[in-house]
Order: structure tokens, then sequence, then C-alpha cells
């Protein structure tokens, strides 16, 4: 199907799911004489319960459902639609105490009957797992500590608010309502489970082994895997992959863009940059490691593009997944030209600089490479790319190339705007986002 009209079909039955309460309380309106406060909050309560559980369905990972939108839009819209849901959820008591003064004596969360606590609870939870999201980088909440505590106030949230609505009893009367509720809910919660314990069993029987860890420059690690009796990943330029390093289920998992050509789907390779624990141990991996490979995600590719040329725009560690478009046009012997722009702060950092030298020769590459701080006597480009730049060394058919840019989030939305600025089509252009929470 079109990804366009596959996009359009995911936010109908997104928009259906998440109404599915209210024509559930439709199919049987409220006694003539309740309070209109009271029915409204109920009504905001169920949306905001069936899309917090929408939210596990959302981070899971499901080609069908990432493939129209990117993996990173769907995580943008999990962060953003949390607090919509953290809206309705906690406009559920609040309501209730704009009905009725007397409802401010049900927030304790100790108080109270089982159906007042468990609605508590749900409601506790979700504010906390939000704010922890929030402040999780000032609080110096490690990634992998914030991601199991989310999972856990996220299921704890969705479980009690499901106890909460059972024992509360409004409009649960007939059992199949409450039977499509906990169906919902189960399926979405299922889906995340499966993520995190049913799929590392199906990457488990692909593995990997690290053939070599290599240095390179502005500390870059170039690891190479090579594949344990099977014929490794098919993937195609521009995609990533979450590396699993000793275990498939270890909670260590990070995404990084497949580096290599797409034409060695059997010796996988990525360029990592040292920022935090896991990446700063990759220099230490000894060859021999197991490692695990859940991939091949995303739509950023040139593969997917079909346009007449490239250019590719890097910042930094960015140039990951543009060596692997690089090498796999080489080895194709694709004649599509390409430029590509290269950010970084200082020459001496410019990864794979040799390399692209190299590839200059054996496909119609220009290379760009603008710097934050140049050595004495450069002539090259200085600075961020920006418009100026851009309207510089951007080819005259500019119109007809695909861009893509991936970088750290601020030198994609500055490039983003000088771009449509310089008149290139907002269609043409595609990013790859690295910091995705
Ligand atoms: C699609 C994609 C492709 C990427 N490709 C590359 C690449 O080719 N080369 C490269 O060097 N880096 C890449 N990154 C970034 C890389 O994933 C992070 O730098 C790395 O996970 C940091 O882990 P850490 O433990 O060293 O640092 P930490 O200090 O633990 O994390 C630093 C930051 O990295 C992010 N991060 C950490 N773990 C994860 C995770 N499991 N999932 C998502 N984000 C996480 C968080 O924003 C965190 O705040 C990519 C990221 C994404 C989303």
């Amino acid at each position: 199907m079109h990804r366009h009209a596959a996009g359009v079909l995911w936010v109908f039955a997104y928009v259906l799911l998440v109404t599915s309460p209210l024509l559930l309380m439709a199919l049987r309106p409220a006694p003539p004489g309740r309070p209109f406060l009271v029915e409204a909050s109920i009504a905001l309560g169920f949306v905001g319960l069936v899309m917090m559980a929408a939210q596990f369905a959302l981070i899971g990972r499901f080609a069908l459902l990432s493939a129209p939108f990117g993996i990173d839009a769907l995580l943008r819209y999990h962060r953003h639609i949390a607090m919509l849901a953290l809206a309705f959820v906690v406009a559920h008591p609040v309501m209730l105490v704009l009905h009725d003064r007397a409802y401010l004596t049900w927030l304790d969360p100790l108080g109270g009957s089982w159906a007042i606590r468990t609605g508590n609870w749900a409601i506790y939870a979700i504010v906390l797992l939000t704010l922890l999201s929030i402040f999780r980088q000032r609080l110096r909440i490690g990634y992998e500590t914030w991601r199991v505590t989310h999972a856990i106030l996220g299921v704890g949230a969705v479980v009690s608010a499901h106890v909460h609505i059972h024992l509360a009893g409004r409009y649960t009367d007939a059992v199949w309502k409450e039977a499509v509720l906990i169906a919902i809910s189960t399926v979405m919660v299922g889906l995340f489970l499966y993520l995190r314990f049913v799929k590392p069993a199906f990457v488990s029987r692909s593995p990997y082994r690290v053939a070599e860890v290599r240095p390179e420059r502005g500390t870059v690690w170039s690891l190479s895997l090579t594949a344990v009796d099977h014929p490794g990943l098919r993937f195609v330029p521009g995609q990533y992959g979450y590396l699993k390093l000793r275990s498939p289920y270890t909670l260590h998992e990070h995404p990084f863009s497949l580096a290599s050509s797409a034409e060695r789907p059997d010796r996988l390779e990525f360029a990592i940059k040292e920022l935090g624990d896991f990446t700063s141990g990759i220099g230490r991996v000894p060859p021999g490691t197991a490692a695990f490979v859940d991939g091949p995600h995303g739509s950023f590719s040139p593969d997917l593009s079909g346009a007449a040329g490239f250019v590719l725009i890097a910042g930094g560690i960015g140039i990951a997944p543009f060596m692997s478009v690089l090498r796999t046009m080489a080895d194709r012997g694709d004649p599509r030209p390409v430029l590509l722009i290269y950010g970084e702060k200082r020459w001496d950092d410019v990864a794979f600089r040799e390399e692209l030298d190299e590839l200059r020769q054996r496909m119609a590459l220009d290379v760009v490479f603008a710097l934050e701080r140049p050595p004495d006597g450069w002539t090259g480009e200085v600075g961020f790319v920006n418009q100026e730049m851009l309207q510089r060394v951007l080819p005259r058919e500019r119109f007809e190339r695909h861009v893509f840019i991936c970088g750290p989030n601020p030198m994609i939305d500055a490039v983003e705007r000088a771009l449509v600025n310089c008149g290139v089509p907002e269609r043409l252009i595609s990013a790859e986002r690295f910091e995705l929470v």
C-alpha cells in the first residue's frame, strides 16, 4: 500500500480507537438527571485511559505502523500526545471536585474505597511518569533506569485504572463493554510486552560476533560484526538497528545507523561516537563478543527516494548513515551525483575523511567540509551550515535532488529552514534525528 494511504488509515484507526469509549458510553446514555460535569469527567477519563494504553503501541517499533511515519515521528507524537492524555486523565478528578467539593477527600491515595484508591493510584502513576520523562536529564536519571520506571509506571497505571473502572461500575453495566475496554488495553500493553520479551527471542536466532573495533577520528569507533551461521541483515542504506551486546535480552540496547554497505549484509558496521556509558565502552569491547541487532528500522534512505541525485548534510556523527549510503552506491556503481556537506568542529575530528577521498575516485561524489574551528590556512567552508553557505554550495539542479540531513537536533532544524528558504521543496527534504528521547 502507498505510504501516504497507509498513514491516513493509521490516523483514522487511532482516532477511532481513542474515541471508542465514547461510542460505548453513547450506546446507553446516562439516566436523566446525572450532572453534566460528572458525565463529562468520566468520558475524559475513559478517553485518557485508551490514549495511555495506545502509547505502548506507538513505541513498539512495528514496521507496519512506523513505515508511513518513521519511528522518530512516532516517538515525538508519543511525547506530545502524552500531554493531552495526561490533561484528560487529570481533568477527570478535577471536574468531579468542581462539581462537588466533597470529592476533594477522595484524593487521599490511601483513603476511600478501593474504587477511589485505584483511580488515584493510576493518576499519580501517570503524573509521576510524565514528570520523570520531562526532568530525566536534569535529575540525572540514567536512560535505562528511566526506561524501566517508565514501563512499570505505565503498565501499573493502566492496570490500576481498569480496576478502578470495574469497581466504580459506571457505564460498564454490560460485561461486554468492560471486556472491550480491557481487550483494548491488553492488546496495547501486550504489543509492548512482545517487544520486550518475545522479539528478543527472534533476534537471538540471528547472532553476530564482534569482528573488529577500529578507532576513527573524533572519538568515533567503527564496530564491525560478522553474521554467525546466517546470511546477515538485509537493509537499505540509511536505516538503523538496535545494537545489543552479549545478550539479546539486555536492557542496554542502543540505536545506531548501519554505516556499512548494504551490499554486505553478512558484515555490518556501525560508526559509534563516545557520548555516555555504553558508547564510551565500545573501544574496550573484545573481538568475539556476541552481538545482536534488532532491525532494520527507519525510512531515511535514498533507496526509497528515486531522485536523480542527492545532497547529504551531516553534522558530526550524523555522517554514520551517509557512510552506508556512499559505500553502498560505490559498491553498486551507482552513477547518480552526490554532494556531501559535512560539518565538524576541527579538521582532526573529521571521521572517515581519508575514506571519503577514496570514495570520490569510485563515484560521482563532491565533498564540502565546513569546520567550526578551521586550522591555519584553511580555504574551505567555515562555521555552521547555514542559508548563505547552502546558496553557495548547493548544485544548480537543487530542485531535483533529494536532501538528507543527519546531525544534532538544532542543526537539523536550522538546516531544514535554510533549505526551504533556498527554494528546496519540503517533499525533497528528509532528516534523521539521533536525539529521540
Ligand atoms: C535512529 C538513531 C540512530 C543513531 N545512530 C547513531 C550512530 O550511528 N552513531 C552514534 O554514535 N550514535 C547514534 N545514535 C545515538 C546513540 O543511540 C546514542 O548516542 C547512544 O544510545 C547513547 O548511549 P550512551 O549509553 O552512551 O549514552 P547515555 O548517556 O546513556 O545516553 C545519551 C542520550 O542518548 C539517548 N539514548 C541512550 N540510549 C538510548 C536508547 N536505547 N534509545 C534511544 N536513545 C537513547 C538518550 O537521549 C540519552 O539521553 C543514534 C540514535 C538514533 C535515535
